[in-house]
C-alpha cells in the first residue's frame, strides 16, 4: 500500500515525508537511488556538501558563568570570600582586595583546568571514529559515519549504533534497543513493512533512529535524514553529557579538605582564644586566623590531581589507549588481572587457511595472508578442486559476508577475517564468490553470533534450496548424518576420526571450522530448529599468528605481579596452543561447559586457578569477572561483542576494541584501544602506576607548605610573637609555588622499574608512614628555618617587613629544593638525570623571577608589606634550605634503605 505522497517532489523536499508511510521502493525512488547499488561516490560527494556532515552540532553544557560560580562554592572558598569580606568591614582595603584577587585567581585555574579535562576527554571520546558499513556504487564499503548522506544504503549488525535515521527494507531476525529516544529498555524487532502515516514514532517498526543500538541480527536501511535533522538530534539535550571528572581519589581529597577545614577552623578558634586571654587584640587575632585557615589548607590540591590524570590520559592516548572514565587512569596502576580476548588482542586476526580436511584427506593450502596467490595441494601436488572439496570451498565462500578488495600491493578485507579466510582458500581453488553467489543466490541468512557459534545461508539451487553451513566443531558435529566424498557421493562417517582430526589442527594453534550443507524443501525457514540432518562438507584450519608485541607485553605484565588470563571463544585445544607461543604457562584450559557447573565458590578458585578460558560465551564473562573480584582482584576486561558489555562495565576497567569493537561494546568500555592490541593495555598499565606516581609525589610535596604554614602561625600566637608571615604572603606562596613548583611533577617521566613493582592495592591509604613522616619532617624544617631566621632577623635590627621577606623566601627555597627530591619518593635526584624533566626548571626560573620581584619590586612591596633584603640575608635564607634538603636527603636515604633491606 504505497501512498504517493503529494508533498513530495524531488529528493531534496522530506522534510515532510513519513517515510515509514511508503513502501522501500517509494522511498528509494524518492532518494533517487538504486537499493541494489546504493549511491554512486560522486553522487554521495554531492549530497555530503549540500546536507554537511552526518554530526549533531555541538550542544552547549553547563553555561560558562554557571561552571565559574562552582568554583566559588566550595567551603574553602566561601571562608576567603568570608575572610575577604570582614577585613574590608575592618578597613583594611589592601587585604580584603588581595584576598578577593585570590579567590577570584583561584576559581579562574580551575575552571580552566577544568574546562581544559573536559575538553580534552570529550575530544578524546570523538576521536574513536565510528565506522558504518554502506553500500556505494555496487560495493560494500567501510567508512566513517560522519560522511553518511540521505540515501545512503547503511548495513545494519549486531553491536552497531545506527548512525542515521533508517527506513529499513531488509531485516534478519533485528532488535534494536530504543532507549536512548523512546525510554524503553526492552529490544524492539524491526520489520519493514508499511505503515499507517499515524503510526508514534516509539511505534514505527520499519525505521531505525540515529543513536538506537543493534542488540541482534542483520538489517539493510536507507538514510533519510543526517545530522541535526535525525530524531534524535532535535532532541539534542540529551547527548550534551559532559564527561565526569571526579575519580575516588578526587572524592577523597575533597573529603579530606572539608575534613581539615573543620580541624582547621576549630585550631583558629583555639590559638585566637589563646592569644586573646594573653591580651592580643581582637583584630590581630581575627588576621592570625585569617592566616591559618588560609595556609593550612591545600586549595590547590583537588585541580592538581585533576590535572596530574588528565596529562595521564594524554600520555595514554600517545599510546593508544584512549580513556574515557577519567577514573580509569587511577585504577589502572592498581590492576592485578587482565582479561584478554585472544582473536585480534593476542593475535593478529589476520587468518589464513592452512589446511583443509575433506572426504578423508588432508589438503594443504598454500599463500600468504589474504593475497589470494596460492593453491590447494595434496600430497605436494595440486589437488582437483572436485566432491567434497569443491564443495568446501563453496560453503565457505557462500555462507560469508566479508569481502576481498585489492588496493595497489595490498589486499583488503571488509568484515569478519575468519569469513575473508575462507574466500581467500576459495580463489585459490579457483571459485570466486561474486561467480557463485550468483549462481546460487542467496534467500536467507542466519548470522554468525558469538552464542550460536555458527552462520548458515540459505540459497536458491538448481534442484531446490540449499543451506550452507560453517561454525564450531562441537555445535554442528553432532548435528551431521554423513558427509561427501571425493565424488560428491554422500557416505557415512566416524565422529571419532573427524574429532582426532581437528584436534590435530588445534594442536598446532590452529582455528578449526566444520563446513557442512543441507538440502532443503523450497521455502522452509532457516532457524536453529530447521538445521538438523547436515552432510559434513569439511574442516578448515586457519592459522591467526599471535601478534610479537604481545609476547614482550605478557612477559611485562608478569613482571609487574599482573596475570594474563586469554578468555576466548575458541577451542581449548587451539586456545592452549596459542598460549604456549605467546607466553601463558598453562598446563589445562577450563571450558564454557565446565564453568557453567561451577557454583560461586568454586568458579571463584577455578577462576583465580586457571589462566585460559575456551568456548566461553560473552555471557560468562560476566560470572568470570564478578568471580576473580570475589577475590580482591583489580580486573581489566577485553570485548568487542554486544554480549560483553555486561562484562566490561563490571570489570575494574572495561576495555573496547577501537577496530574490531562494536559501538555498544566501546560505550560500556572504560578505555578503548585504538590498535586492537594487547601490549596497548600493558603501556596504558605502566602510564597507571606513573600518574599515580606524579600523584603521591605532588602530594608529598605540597602538604608540608601547608602544614608548615599553619605551625608558623600557630607556634607564633602560642609565644605572644608577631606573625612571622602574613595571611597575604601565605596566599602568595600557596598560589605560586602550586602552579610553577608543583605542576612540573606532573610531567616526570615514568620511573624505570615502574613494571617490576607489585600492583599497587586500592584500599591502601595514598600516603604510607613514611611519606608521613617525610612530610612532617618537611613541616618542621620549614617552620623551624623561617621563624628562626625571622626571629634572628629582628634580633639582627632588621625592620619587621624585611624579617617577613625573610621568612617568606625560606619558604620558596626550601620547597624549590625539596621539588628536587619529590621527583623520585625513592632515588635520589641525580639518579634520575637533572635535566629529564625541564619543566621543574622552568618552573624553578619562573618562581625565583617572581621571589626577586616581591623582594624587589616597589609595588609588590606595599602590597605584600616586603622589603628589600642584602647578600647576607639571602646567604643564610640559602643556608637553611640546603641544610634542610640535606636532611630531608637523609631521611629518605634512610627511609629506602631500611625499606630495601
Ligand atoms: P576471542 O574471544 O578470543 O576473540 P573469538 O571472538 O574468535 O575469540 P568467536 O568469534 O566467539 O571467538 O568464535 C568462536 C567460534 O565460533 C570459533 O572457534 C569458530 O569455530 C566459530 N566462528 C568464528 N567466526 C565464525 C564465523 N564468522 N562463522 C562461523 N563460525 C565462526
Amino acid at each position: 500500500m504505497a501512498l504517493p505522497d503529494p508533498a513530495v517532489s524531488a529528493p531534496d523536499d522530506t522534510s515532510t515525508v513519513s517515510w515509514h508511510a511508503e513502501t522501500a521502493a517509494a522511498v528509494a525512488q524518492h532518494l533517487e537511488v538504486d537499493t541494489a547499488a546504493g549511491l554512486s561516490d560522486e553522487e554521495a560527494a554531492r549530497r555530503l556538501l549540500e546536507h554537511g556532515p552526518n554530526q549533531l552540532s555541538a550542544v552547549p553544557g553547563r553555561p560558562a558563568w554557571k561552571r565559574f560560580a562552582d568554583q566559588l562554592i566550595q567551603p574553602l572558598v566561601l571562608v576567603l570570600i568570608g575572610a575577604g569580606v570582614v577585613t574590608a568591614g575592618l578597613g583594611e582595603g589592601v587585604d580584603s582586595s588581595v584576598i578577593f584577587a585570590v579567590v577570584l585567581l583561584n576559581a579562574g585555574i580551575g575552571y580552566w583546568q577544568e574546562a581544559k579535562a573536559e575538553g580534552a576527554l570529550a575530544a578524546l571520546a570523538r576521536s574513536v571514529a565510528t565506522p558504518v558499513t554502506v553500500r556505494r556504487g555496487g560495493h560494500r564499503q567501510q567508512m566513517d559515519a560522519s560522511q553518511l548522506v540521505p540515501g545512503d544504503i547503511v548495513l545494519l549488525a549486531a553491536g552497531d549504533r545506527v548512525p542515521a535515521d533508517l527506513r529499513l527494507f531488509l531485516e534478519h531476525e533485528l532488535h534494536t534497543d530504543e532507549s536512548m529516544l523512546t525510554g524503553e529498555s526492552l529490544p524492539v524487532a524491526k520489520h519493514t513493512d508499511v505503515l499507517p502515516a499515524d503510526t508514534l514514532l516509539a511505534e514505527r517498526l520499519n525505521m531505525a533512529y540515529a543513536g538506537a543500538t543493534v542488540v541482534a541480527g542483520q538489517g539493510c536501511g536507507l538514510v533519510i535524514a543526517t545530522g541535526d535533522a535525525t530524531e534524535t538530534g532535535r532532541i539534542a539535550d540529551l547527548i550534551a553529557s559532559a564527561p565526569e571528572l571526579a575519580t575516588p581519589l578526587t572524592r577523597k581529597m575533597a573529603t579530606f579538605s572539608n575534613w581539615l577545614l573543620w580541624a582547621i577552623g576549630g585550631l583558629a578558634l583555639l590559638t585566637a582564644g589563646v592569644g586573646l586571654l594573653r591580651g592580643e587584640s581582637a583584630f590581630e587575632m581575627f588576621m592570625a586566623a585569617v592566616a591559618l585557615a588560609v595556609g593550612a589548607i591545600p586549595e590547590g590540591l583537588p585541580a592538581a590531581v585533576t590535572v596530574t590524570l588528565a596529562i595521564g590520559v594524554a600520555r595514554m592516548a600517545k599510546r593508544r589507549a584512549i580513556i574515557r572514565r577519567l577514573a580509569a587512569v587511577e585504577t589502572l596502576g592498581s590492576t592485578t588481572v587482565i582479561c584478554s580476548d585472544k582473536t585480534g588482542t593476542l593475535t593478529e586476526n589476520a587468518m589464513t587457511v592452512h589446511a583443509l580436511l575433506c572426504a578423508g584427506r588432508h589438503y594443504a593450502v598454500s599463500g600468504h595472508g589474504y593475497n589470494p596467490e596460492g593453491d590447494i595441494r595434496l600430497d605436494e601436488q595440486p589437488a582437483g578442486i572436485a566432491g567434497a572439496l569443491r564443495e568446501a570451498l563453496v560453503a565457505g565462500a557462500l555462507c560469508n559476508d566479508a569481502s576481498l578488495a585489492r588496493s595497489g600491493q595490498h589486499w583488503k578485507i571488509t568484515g569478519d577475517p575468519t569469513e575473508a579466510a575462507l574466500l581467500v582458500a576459495a580463489r585459490k581453488g579457483k571459485l570466486e564468490e561474486h561467480t557463485l553467489q550468483a549462481l546460487f543466490p542467496r534467500q536467507d541468512v542466519l548470522p554468525f553470533d558469538a552464542t550460536r557459534q555458527y552462520m548458515a545461508t540459505a540459497h536458491a539451487g538448481d534442484a531446490g534450496q540449499i543451506i550452507y553451513i560453517k561454525g564450531a566443531l562441537e555445535k554442528l558435529l553432532p548435528r551431521c548424518v554423513d558427509r561427501l566424498d571425493e565424488h560428491g557421493q554422500s557416505v557415512p562417517f566416524a565422529i571419532a576420526e573427524i574429532e582426532a582430526a581437528a584436534r590435530s589442527l588445534a594442536e598446532q594453534g590452529m582455528r578449526v571450522l566444520l563446513l557442512a550443507r543441507r538440502l532443503n524443501r523450497p521455502g522452509a525457514a532457516l532457524n536453529d530448529d530447521s538445521l538438523h540432518d547436515l552432510t559434513l562438507l569439511g574442516l578448515a584450519g586457519m592459522i591467526d599468528p599471535p601478534r610479537k608485541a604481545a609476547i614482550s607485553a605478557i612477559r611485562n605484565c608478569h613482571s609487574a605481579g599482573i596475570r594474563v588470563k586469554m578468555i576466548t571463544g575458541d577451542h581449548a585445544v587451539t586456545a592452549l596452543a596459542i598460549a604456549a607461543q605467546i607466553g601463558i604457562d598453562a598446563r589445562q584450559a577450563l571450558t564454557g561447559r565446565e564453568l557453567a557447573e561451577l557454583d560461586e565458590a568454586a568458579l571463584a578458585v577455578a577462576a583465580h586457578a586457571t589462566d585460559v578460558f575456551a568456548r566461553v560465551e560473552p555471557e560468562q564473562k560476566l560470572r568470570l569477572v564478578r568471580a576473580l573480584q570475589a577475590r580482591g582482584e583489580v580486573v581489566a576486561m577485553t570485548g568487542d561483542g554486544v554480549n560483553d558489555a555486561p562484562a566490561l562495565k563490571q570489570a575494574n576497567i572495561g576495555i573496547a576494541m577501537g577496530r574490531g569493537g562494536t559501538e555498544v561494546a566501546k560505550e560500556a568500555a572504560a578505555m578503548v584501544l585504538t590498535d586492537d592490541n594487547f601490549a596497548s593495555i600493558e603501556a596504558a598499565v605502566e602510564e597507571g602506576r606513573g600518574v599515580w606516581d606524579n600523584l603521591v609525589k605532588f602530594i608529598t610535596w605540597t602538604l608540608p607548605t601547608n602544614f608548615g604554614e599553619g605551625l608558623v602561625i600557630v607556634a607564633a600566637i602560642l609565644f605572644g610573637s608577631t606573625l612571622p608571615i602574613t595571611p597575604l604572603q601565605i596566599l602568595w606562596i600557596n598560589m605560586s609555588t602550586a602552579v610553577l613548583l608543583g605542576l612540573p611533577l606532573a610531567f616526570e617521566p615514568i620511573e624505570r622499574g615502574i613494571m617490576r613493582r607489585a600492583p599497587r592495592r586500592l584500599e591502601t591509604p595514598v600516603l604510607d608512614a613514611a611519606l608521613i613522616r617525610r612530610i612532617v619532617l618537611v613541616s618542621i624544617l620549614l617552620l623551624a628555618g623561617s621563624f628562626g631566621l625571622f626571629l634572628w632577623e629582628l634580633k639582627q635590627g632588621h625592620t619587621l617587613p624585611e624579617a617577613r621577606t625573610v621568612a617568606v623566601n625560606v619558604f620558596v627555597m626550601v620547597e624549590m629544593l625539596y621539588l628536587f627530591n619529590c621527583r623520585s619518593l625513592t632515588r635520589s635526584f641525580w639518579s634520575l638525570g637533572l635535566f629529564s624533566n625541564l619543566w621543574v626548571w622552568g618552573g624553578i626560573g619562573s618562581m625565583a623571577l617572581l621571589q626577586l620581584l616581591l623582594t624587589y619590586w616597589p609595588p609588590l612591596n606595599r602590597v605584600f608589606q616586603t622589603a628589600p633584603i642584602g647578600w647576607q640575608e639571602w646567604g643564610e635564607i640559602f643556608a637553611v634550605g640546603i641544610a634542610s634538603s640535606l636532611l630531608i636527603g637523609l631521611e629518605k636515604y634512610w627511609s629506602h634503605a631500611r625499606h630495601s633491606a
